[in-house]
């Protein structure tokens, strides 16, 4: 059958615009504020609850919509941005598709209040699902206040697609960030469920970076400069120290808008090569101004990607003018190249608390009751077989041997990556890094259970600078990290955390590091406790890598804390901790 061809209701096609603009709460705070700047406010709130999913209100003193124009800002295609295809190519401001409002209003109940300079009285409106449900005139100041409740409230398969309040609250910040460091001149403010988040007064950029990433990023910024007819660059980039193992701390922004770009982020890196370890990343601030003309934002419904006319000359420069800056720093001399992050931490038993012996932990460990499955691990498929079941550890094990006492273990590491171990029935290998983690991380775990926690208090508290992002992380998880026996305060204003104590475990050389791989793991840990999810964070951080050398003390000590561990065979992210090579299968090979 034929079917016959019409035109889609205008609220249907405006919700399926929306699904291109609007993908979740941060999309609409986006939209919202860049309005707001396009407008020419000074002062601009954002309001939000539940990370969003509830309310989102954004509150400007700009130039306000006519008391005419109100309901026709939410249709779609209505701009007062630009009037013809030529003004296209010399856009000065964030938008021109007329979508958002249209997209917004689709797939959600907004509440708009606005007036002008010019109108006498404001106008309020109210749409839910592209209908308008009242309009009329109302009090208020000039300028534009935006509430936006309910998002997906038609479409629920988009709102169950929704992430944590956590996860969600992280897009909206980064946001945020976005906005606020292409516009210090603006006064910014931004809470959540009543409580504020940000307060930022009008400054320069260099200080507007420092008041969202804290005063230990401003200290390590190297500032960059270039003019020549192609681009002007100015901005900052972080000293090598600074670097991180996430990309948080990237920003590049052409003619004040937020943008990505691939191969200019290409050419930073290259203009830090050689300088940082390999999986960190550099921190940059770039503010690149380039000719309207020469640049095309018409390529992305949310306009963060861009096309440049010139990209080759654009990669030259801008490398160079780094490398230039870094080198007027004299960042490069202070730097050790070949430093090895996980030499930093040394790792040694005999640094640990005495009062939290490994073996008498984990006291209901029967090694003639337990069953250990012998897993093979084939590295080339990345699967693991279980290959026979033993009966029991004493079988693997020769207890008489072992008997936990560290120093009767026969043990040699091989490759700086594997302990070898001989036992009665055949040959164990074990993945020095996989049993660390696990020992960590069952110790970690008990310590929540404790009800003295083996904490050491620190003679000189220490500090870390974390952005807000990182301090709303921090917050989320306060109470299992107490329990865990770290002891700390937080200012939200300055952005730091003073430690005051931490587990006995922990060596507190190790602790910043500890908490920047905290922060920036991307493993994912859905469906776990918050407890847990700390604990795998912590011990992922922690332990030893591959490549250490341990000497024979600390392997004897690493394989009687494995086999004192509940669970031995698997590390904490489900990876074998060893292979079992069995009397027979030696046998059949070379008998
Ligand atoms: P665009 O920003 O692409 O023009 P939008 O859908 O975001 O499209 O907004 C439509 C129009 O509504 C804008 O062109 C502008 O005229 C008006 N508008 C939206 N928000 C504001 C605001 N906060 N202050 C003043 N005018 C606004
Ligand atoms: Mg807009």
């Amino acid at each position: 059958m034929t079917k016959s061809i019409a035109l889609l209701p205008e609220h249907v096609a405006n919700q399926i615009a929306a699904g291109e603009v609007i993908q979740r709460p941060s999309s609409i705070v986006k939209e919202l504020m860049e309005n707001a700047i396009d407008a020419g406010a000074t002062n601009i709130n954002l309001i939000i609850k539940d990370s969003g999913k509830t309310l989102i209100k954004v509150i400007d003193d700009g130039c306000g919509i006519s008391n005419t124009d109100l309901s026709l800002a939410f249709q779609r295609h209505a701009t007062s941005k630009i009037s013809n295809a030529k003004d296209l190519f010399s856009l000065k401001t964030k938008g021109f598709r007329g979508e958002a409002l249209a997209s917004i209003c689709a797939i959600s109940h907004v509440y708009t209040v606005s007036r002008t300079p010019e109108d006498s009285t404001a106008k309020f409106i109210k749409i839910a699902g592209s209908k308008i449900e009242n309009e009329d005139f109302t009090v208020a100041n000039i300028g534009t206040s935006f509430s936006v409740k309910n998002l997906f409230y038609n479409i629920p398969a988009r709102r169950n697609f929704l992430k944590s309040d956590s996860v969600e609250l992280r897009h909206i910040i980064d946001e945020f960030h976005r906005v606020v460091l292409a516009h210090p001149d603006i006064n910014f403010s931004f809470s959540q469920n009543g409580k504020e988040i940000f307060e930022l007064k009008k400054t320069n950029f260099r200080k507007r970076i420092s008041s969202v990433f804290g005063l230990k990023v401003a200290n390590l910024l190297v500032p960059i400069s270039e003019d020549t007819p192609v681009v002007k660059i100015s901005g900052f980039v972080i000293k090598p120290l600074g670097s991180r193992k996430s990309r948080g701390q990237q920003f590049f922004f052409v003619n004040n808008r937020f943008i990505k770009s691939p191969f200019l982020n290409h050419s930073v890196n290259s203009a830090f090569e050689g300088l940082l370890s390999s999986g960190y990343y550099p921190g940059y601030f770039i503010l690149l101004e380039i000719d309207t003309n020469k640049i095309d934002v018409n390529i992305h419904p949310t306009k963060t990607e861009i096309k440049f006319e010139d990209e080759q000359s654009l990669y030259s420069i801008l490398r160079s003018t780094i490398k230039h800056s870094l080198g007027i720093f004299q960042v490069t001399p202070t730097l050790d190249f070949d430093r090895d992050s996980s030499m930093d931490t040394p790792y040694s038993y005999k640094e640990r608390a005495p009062t939290s012996p490994n073996i008498s932990v984990n006291s209901s460990f029967n090694p003639f009751k337990d069953d250990l499955k012998i897993y093979s691990y084939d590295s080339k498929k990345d699967t693991t077989q279980i290959e026979f079941e033993s009966e029991s550890v004493q079988e693997i094990l020769n207890i008489d041997d072992y008997d936990f006492n560290p120093k009767q273990i026969k043990v040699f590491q091989l490759f700086n990556k594997y302990l070898v171990t001989a036992l009665p029935s055949g040959l164990m290998i074990i993945n020095q890094k996989r049993a660390h983690q696990r020992v960590i991380y069952e110790e970690l775990l008990s310590n929540l259970s404790l009800e003295k926690i083996p904490s050491q208090s620190l003679l000189f508290p220490f500090e870390i600078s974390v952005d807000s992002s990182e301090l709303t992380y921090f917050f989320d998880n306060v109470t299992e990290l107490l329990a865990m026996g770290f002891e700390f305060n937080m200012k939200e204003k300055s952005k730091v955390i003073t430690f005051t104590a931490i587990p006995a475990l922990f060596d507190k050389n190790q602790v910043e590091k500890l908490f920047e791989n905290f922060f920036s793991d991307k493993f994912k840990y859905e469906g776990f406790s918050k407890a847990d999810v700390i604990s795998k964070k912590l011990c992922r951080s922690m332990t030893i890598n591959n490549g250490k050398s341990l000497n024979i003390e600390e392997q004897q000590q690493l394989l009687a804390s494995l086999f004192a561990c509940k669970e031995k065979n698997l590390s904490p992210f489900n990876r074998p901790i060893f292979i079992n090579f069995d009397m027979q299968e030696i046998d059949k090979k070379i008998n």
